[in-house]
């Protein structure tokens, strides 16, 4: 298999594409408009750091604007390029669309690497990246608004935030120029969660109908199952955690850049973050085996594989040795379109990366709305909704005291049903209704149309649906 071309991310998210629009009847030329990438803009600036100038290329691409702001995370690596951002902003389109985010699609992206350089050297150069953008409004809080992804984090939302005030100084909606900002900056509760947590709410839709377990070859609940995780970092490390310690789920593995831990016993996602922490690396922790050559893990026997980290780790060379039942895809684009026609017709359910995390994007969402509301979620309705509950509670002790019935409440309904949702109960449920509805119309597709046999063409088929709709409702 060594000698097979493995097609680019781009070209990747293109065949993936091109595999949905021709089991649809779209008019003609709307299909290529839908494809191509709008614009990718790309600049080449310099910031003066120790001494010298030094010149940073970023990109920031805008894939469709059937609906604006566009928005997609800014991502800082040294394996960032124009095909990469290009692809990154198509997904996030298509993700939009299915996860119901009235967004168009868009991704930036930095030639960097992080650990190279001092907090405040970066903070030179995010803000210098975000003049750039600023100043063509690829930054703007109703054109076009940036979320954190690989190599970025809270910390440079906040500065990009920030930068943007002080451009605009009289926007009273500035803040909502970038989501995945610190609470004290203007953030959500639950935002730094929601891709792993979405990730978990994914995996819980999935194993509530018994159909699409067996389409794997599983039974029962996540209690128990066997995971291997690739990439511990904000997504994978979430994941992980929320479904061994809410879930019963094992970690069976964990792939980070030098090398994997393997445990059959499961392994202890926090101990092990804690030690990555503390040493940059998995190798050298106390528990379970360590395996040299990580990739080689996601090979090993497990019930679920998360790919976490990067684009094309399951691909045409390792994809015919991978034995995983399901995958579900919490990086975007794990699985280049050669892997997944190998994996396809092993039978393994790949459950698609533009619905796996699409939870960052939707709190995102909820962001930018509290932003532009200009208040936190809850704060009108938490202590009425307490007094009713309150009210029906009274009445119920009541009629049990006049009626001599002696009725108690069972201990911790009270409190329970008592306490109003704060925020991040409200981004919680919002979170996983929207999970579940986005499940809910791919699976209804995978198993109506005969001519749907994944979940991948499923999501595209809704996705390009409602991008079709809305063009021809624009009367294009
Ligand atoms: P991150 O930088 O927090 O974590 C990435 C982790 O992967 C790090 O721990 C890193 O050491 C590890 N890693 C990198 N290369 C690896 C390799 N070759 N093998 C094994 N491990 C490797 O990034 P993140 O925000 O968790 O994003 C991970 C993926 O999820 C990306 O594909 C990103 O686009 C996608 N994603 C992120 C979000 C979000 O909200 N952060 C939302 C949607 C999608």
């Amino acid at each position: 298999m060594e000698h097979l071309q493995e097609p680019s991310f781009r070209q990747s998210v293109d065949l993936m594409f091109n595999r949905a629009v021709a089991l649809m009847d779209l008019p003609p030329g709307l299909e290529e408009k839908i494809r191509v990438c709008n614009a990718t803009y790309t600049v080449r600036f310099g910031v003066r750091l120790r001494g010298q100038i030094q010149t940073f290329t970023g990109y920031r691409s805008v894939h469709s604007e059937h609906m604006e702001p566009v928005k997609g995370g800014i991502r800082f690596a040294m394996s960032v390029n124009q095909d990469e951002v290009e692809a990154l902003a198509a997904l996030m389109t298509y993700k939009c669309a299915l996860v119901e985010t009235p967004f168009g699609g868009s991704k930036g992206g930095l030639r960097i690497d992080p650990r190279e350089y001092e907090e405040y050297e970066l903070e030179r150069i995010t803000r210098r990246f975000a003049y750039e953008l600023i100043k063509r409004d690829l930054i703007n809080p109703s054109q076009n608004v940036p979320a954190p992804d690989m190599g970025t984090g809270e910390r440079e939302m906040a500065w990009i935030a920030d930068q943007y005030a002080r451009m605009n100084t009289t926007d009273i909606n500035s803040r909502a120029c970038v989501t995945g900002k610190p609470l004290n900056g203007g953030g959500i509760q639950g935002r730094v969660e929601a891709t792993g947590r979405g990730v978990q709410y994914a995996l819980r839709e999935f194993f509530r109908y018994d159909e699409d377990k067996a389409a794997a070859g599983l039974t029962g609940t996540l209690d128990g199952k066997r995971i291997i995780v690739q990439g511990l970092g904000n997504v994978g490390y979430h994941a992980a955690q929320f479904l061994s310690t809410e879930d019963g789920a094992l970690i069976i593995g964990i792939i980070e850049h030098d090398g994997a831990l393997i445990d059959p016993k499961g392994l202890n996602v926090d101990e092990v973050r804690a030690h990555i922490a503390a040493t940059g690396g998995v190798k050298g922790y106390n528990q379970g085996t360590y395996v040299a050559e990580g990739l080689r893990v996601l090979e090993h026997e497990c019930d679920i594989l998360i790919p976490a980290a990067i684009e094309g780790v399951i691909n045409m060379h390792n994809a015919p040795r991978i034995v995983a039942p399901l995958i579900i895809e919490a990086a975007n684009g794990p699985v280049t379109a050669g892997g997944d026609e190998i994996l396809r017709q092993k039978g393994c359910v790949i459950i698609p990366d533009m619905f796996a995390n699409a939870g960052g994007v939707t709190v995102s969402y909820f962001e930018w709305v509290k932003n532009l509301s200009h208040i936190r979620f809850g704060r009108m309705q938490r202590r009425q909704e307490e007094s009713r509950h309150q009210a029906l509670i009274d009445e119920l002790e009541r009629l049990s005291a006049d009626k001599g019935l002696g009725w108690t409440l069972s201990p911790g309904f009270k409190d329970q049903y008592l306490r109003g949702a704060g925020e991040l109960e409200l981004v919680r449920s919002g979170l996983d209704d929207t999970m579940r509805a986005a499940y809910q119309a791919m699976r209804h597709v995978w198993h109506e149309r005969d001519d749907v046999t994944d979940l991948r063409v499923a999501a595209y088929l809704v996705s390009i649906d409602r991008v079709a709709k809305a063009y021809r409702a624009k009367g294009l």
